[in-house]
């Protein structure tokens, strides 16, 4: 059977001489694997198509376990991402985030727009990886289920004002005051606030139209990361890592 699809290869490993087996991310058929025989080889013509982060129009024939990759066509490449050791390593995390949540059916389409949308903004830089990163957490994890709720403080149901505790246990709002009768620390000033609501709630081509200072950011993408992780049920392999390069 004979499939062609839109896909951006999310990971790649190399098979004996010049195989390569890809995990890519499609808009109606989730996450499929498939291996790229000979795609290695200079001369393939599936050589720059298969390439990770490559965004393609993939020719498959569903094999007994894999798909075999007969034709590919290069759509988009992130070209940005090849010499910046911070914009590869955000990259390689965000595809390791995505495959985690192993997203199918009208989730494989909105995690792909974002994970598109995030690339080239990051390949562009016209925005900063952290706040790309933030954004990328948030966004993938509430599309994929884990929607938190952000209304007001669950027990007073202050709207806004102050500093506010985004509690990661229970996924939902608590007051300064009301935060400090449970014991918890606010983790959010006004403006992460105002910025967390905008990521989860705008759609999709309105998500990374916001402006927050620099110390706000710091603030939301603690949170960020430890709400994606939470959800994740473990730490991706690819953060440590990151955390190192990114400013
Ligand atoms: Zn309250």
């Amino acid at each position: 059977m004979q499939l062609v699809t839109p896909g951006l290869v999310l990971r790649e490993v190399k098979v004996g001489e010049s195989d390569r087996i890809l995990t890519i991310l499609t808009p109606e058929h989730g996450v499929l694997s498939c291996t790229a025989k000979g795609s290695l080889r200079l001369k393939s013509k599936l050589f720059s198509a298969c390439g990770l982060f490559c965004y393609s129009e993939f020719t498959l024939f569903a094999g007994r376990t894999l798909y075999t990759v007969d034709d590919a066509q290069v759509k988009n490449v992130f070209h940005g991402l090849a010499n910046r050791l911070d914009a590869m390593a955000l990259a390689m995390y965000m595809a390791e985030v995505t495959l985690m949540l192993s997203p199918s059916g009208k989730e494989g389409e909105t995690l792909l727009r974002l994970m598109l949308n995030s690339l080239y903004l990051l390949s562009e830089k016209k925005a900063l990886p952290r706040k790309i990163k933030a954004i990328y957490e948030l966004r993938a994890v509430s599309e994929a289920g884990f929607m938190p709720n952000l209304l007001c403080c669950r027990e007073c149901g202050k709207y806004q004002g102050g500093p506010f505790c985004f509690d990661l246990t229970a996924s939902d709002l608590l007051c300064e005051d009301c935060a400090a009768k449970q014991g918890l620390a606010p983790n959010l000033d006004e403006a992460a606030l105002t910025a967390l609501r905008h990521i989860i709630l705008v759609e999709d081509r309105r998500v990374f139209g916001y402006t927050i200072p620099p110390e706000s950011q710091r603030l939301l993408n603690a949170v960020a990361e430890q709400y994606a992780c939470r959800q994740l049920d473990k730490t991706p392999k690819t953060l440590e890592f990151l955390q190192t390069v990114l400013e």
